[in-house]
């Protein structure tokens, strides 16, 4: 195996980066160091840890355009974009800056003497992470480990292992040394040693369901906490008393946002089938109106997919014959390009309809009433994510609870806040990201009893 990782620019197919390629050993190295550094991280006065993770906050503020700049270029996402996800970088780490004061326990009444619970750190916590959002999801699991008292080991994904690389010097400057550790290197190699390592304490993974599967019976052997954000085939349910052109307009940028590579991409447009010829007509200019391009420049919307064989994999689901109701633009020449796709009609046993293609490839789908509209929301092994469409507010309670997700959002196709909790149902995963739920994930509950009797 070569020394070095190449890193790719997907829009332009230019090496933008050569980088040493971390191995087991490299992996064995970095767990060590966050061993010896976890004492003197978990011991240090709460609103010490907060002060410093305010710091941490600062420097990232101050690298903001940097790192975004670096994200766009290695994830070919739009710049605009990559702004924005590192303003939830930076806002992940205000948040849980807060928390290592607020890390709360409880007293319980019990016979005899004094009973309290305590939460304590678990230790070495590997972090395993995706290309389609970097820095953002890397983010999500580090401010609160870290606020935690933990100490941690990040692995990003190879094809995008930049911003967290300069992270690491980043927090290499405020942060005491070993506490923040990242290495490059393959999932199959470094992933599988911080999985199978004895002392990491815990792996919080994002990625496919498939590697999720395997993490989380390679973890069994030496228990370690698991926690898994993977795949979806997110629903966007669309009733006919919506307002139609607001959900026209909002749906095409929730499946081809970051060119459909996104868990949480409503891929599923479900459309009552009294207004879907409607709905299509409404929805079209949307599809065709995307600025698909260079991902440096401010007007562009929508980059190219991360990969040749992410663009191979997604266009697979569009062979010829397909049923392409609109399609909208892509530039030609270099760049891992595949324009935005809205299948209809489309058979509800294609491939298109049930696996998760992400990529910028929307299916519409028609249901008859309410119950039919859950009953296809629900039929599929996921449960990430999505949204309902409806003026009437029972019916949106009503299906938001029907519908198996662990996020959900009515009206709008937002539901990613740093607030609030993130996370799948069935086999769109385990446990919770972000909001103060996260904090449970990377600590435990210790009972205390202090007898008073003689
Ligand atoms: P992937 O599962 O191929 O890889 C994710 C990470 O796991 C990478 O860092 C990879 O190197 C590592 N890895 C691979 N094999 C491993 C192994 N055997 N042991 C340990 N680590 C290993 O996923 P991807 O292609 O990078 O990302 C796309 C997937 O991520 C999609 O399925 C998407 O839905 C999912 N995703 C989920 C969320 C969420 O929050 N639910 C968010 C973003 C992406």
């Amino acid at each position: 195996m070569s020394a070095t990782l190449q890193v790719l620019e997907p829009a332009t197919e230019a090496v933008l980066a050569e980088i040493p390629r971390a191995g087991v050993e490299e992996a064995d190295a970095a767990v060590a160091r966050a061993r010896a550094a976890y004492p003197g991280w978990r011991a240090m006065a709460p609103a010490d840890r907060a002060k410093l993770l305010h710091r941490l906050a600062d420097t990232i503020e101050a690298a903001l355009e940097e790192l975004a700049l670096l994200e766009a270029r290695n994830a070919g996402k739009p710049i605009t974009d990559a702004r924005g996800e590192m303003g939830m970088v930076l806002d992940t780490f205000r948040y849980y800056a807060g928390a290592p004061e607020r890390m709360l326990g409880d007293t319980i009444p019990v016979g005899g003497g004094q009973s309290f619970t305590v939460r304590e750190p678990l230790g070495v916590v590997a972090l395993i992470t995706p290309w389609n959002f970097p820095l953002t999801i890397a983010a999500w699991k580090m401010a609160p480990a870290l606020a935690a008292g933990n100490t941690i080991v990040l692995k990003p994904a190879e094809l995008t292992p930049l911003t967290a690389l300069r992270f690491e010097q980043l927090a290499g400057e405020v942060l005491p040394a070993g506490v923040v550790n990242v290495v490059a290197g393959p999932g199959r190699t470094v992933g599988q040693r911080l999985v199978e390592h004895p002392d990491v304490a815990k792996v919080a993974f994002t990625g496919s369901t498939a590697v999720g599967r395997a993490i989380a019976a390679d973890a069994a052997s030496t228990i370690k906490r698991v926690t898994l954000e993977l795949g979806g085939k997110s629903a966007n349910v669309i009733f006919a008393d919506a307002d139609l052109a607001r959900a026209a307009a909002a749906a095409p940028m929730a499946v081809f946002g970051n060119a459909g590579q996104d868990c949480c991409a409503r891929s599923r447009i479900l459309v009552q089938r009294s207004v879907v010829e409607r709905f299509m007509e409404l929805l079209e200019p949307h599809v065709l109106a995307i600025a698909v391009g260079d991902p440096l420049s401010e007007a562009t919307q929508m980059g190219p997919l991360i990969s040749a064989g992410q663009r191979d994999a997604v266009a697979s689901y569009v062979p010829d014959g397909a049923p392409v109701a609109i399609r909208g633009s892509a530039p030609d020449g270099p760049g891992y390009w595949f324009a935005p796709t809205v299948l209809f009609p489309v058979d509800r046993h294609d491939r298109a309809v049930g696996e998760e293609i992400f990529g910028p490839v929307a299916t519409v789908i028609p249901f008859e009433d309410e119950a039919e509209a859950v009953a296809i929301a629900n039929d599929t092994i996921y449960g990430l994510s999505g949204s309902i469409w409806t003026e009437n507010g029972a019916r949106a309670l009503r299906v938001a609870r029907a519908i198996e997700t662990g996020v959900l959002s009515i009206n709008t196709n937002t539901s990613v806040r740093v607030a609030t909790p993130f996370g799948g149902f069935k086999q769109s995963g385990v446990g919770r990201e972000l909001g103060p739920h996260a904090l449970d994930a990377y600590s435990e509950v210790k009972s205390i009893f202090y007898a008073t009797e003689g």
